[in-house]
């Protein structure tokens, strides 16, 4: 089984589309589809022909681009089945119980809930890559739009048991923001500030700065780090449980 080639391409103001291509099939995926346009001309540059879209969760800046794809490549549509009825173009419905695979390349559901009720991540296990689209950032995650702070923290804490090796990608490009507010949380972290060095290089450069590692998210970002002295000392809440240690870097996030 060969590799996937991969493409990651910037959308709208900050979103991510990522395109997956299987040399030996030619399927080609997109994870998650904001602007068809954008896709179109990336799938053209490279002589790929969009198979499937895989999204995230029902959301108009991951979906936007759904019903015009499968119009023009024919593709088919995976999402979340609890969000049928609000994905445009949907064809197949999955879970975490769904066997998936796109040229012969495991394709497992996570079942993310918080953002938006419905909302799912993709985890390829055997190429050691993940789509957390809307739950997890790097640096940061999510607001809770739909879930409240322990459905969305249990969603992370499940994502945190992936291998550290696992290349992460999100729905958005906000590190350097999340960056911030994480150094305001744990001034004293050497890995985050060596991180936030790197971060500041690329967005100068115009480049992105996902795919991050699951090992370096949970050295680094603060809500992956309920269980960190520092942090739950910083916050005043050495006694209590990691889901409200979550809750309030959440509502201080949101403050700021
Ligand atoms: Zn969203």
């Amino acid at each position: 089984m060969q590799a996937l080639q991969r493409l990651q391409i910037p959308c709208l103001t900050d979103n991510y589309c990522v395109l997956l291509h299987a040399p030996e099939t030619g399927e080609t995926v997109a994870i998650d589809a904001p602007d068809a346009a954008v896709v179109k001309s990336a799938l053209a540059s490279r002589g790929w022909r969009l198979t499937h879209i895989l999204t995230t969760h029902h959301h108009n800046d991951h979906t936007a681009g759904n019903l015009e794809l499968k119009g023009f490549f024919g593709c088919q549509i995976w999402g979340p089945s609890a969000e049928a009825d609000r994905i445009p173009g949907l064809d197949i419905g999955v879970d975490e119980s769904s066997q998936l695979n796109i040229a012969g390349h495991a394709v497992r559901v996570i079942e993310t809930p918080g953002h938006t009720l419905g909302h799912i991540s993709y985890w390829l296990p055997d190429d050691q890559i993940a789509f957390t689209g809307d739950t997890l950032f790097s640096l940061g995650c999510g607001r809770m739009f739909e879930g409240d702070a322990k459905t969305m923290w249990a969603s992370l804490s499940k994502l945190s048991f992936l291998p550290d090796a696992t290349a992460i990608y999100c729905g958005h490009e906000y590190t350097l923001a999340n960056g911030r507010f994480a150094l305001s949380i744990e001034p004293e972290n050497a890995a985050l500030a060596k991180r936030m060095d790197e971060v500041a290089t690329l967005r100068a450069a115009g480049q992105p700065t996902l795919p991050t590692t699951l090992g370096v998210e949970k050295a680094t970002n603060p809500f992956l780090r309920t269980g960190s002295t520092a942090v739950r000392a910083r916050l005043g809440l050495e006694g209590a449980s990691d889901w409200q240690v979550f809750a309030r870097l959440r509502e201080l996030k949101n403050k700021g």
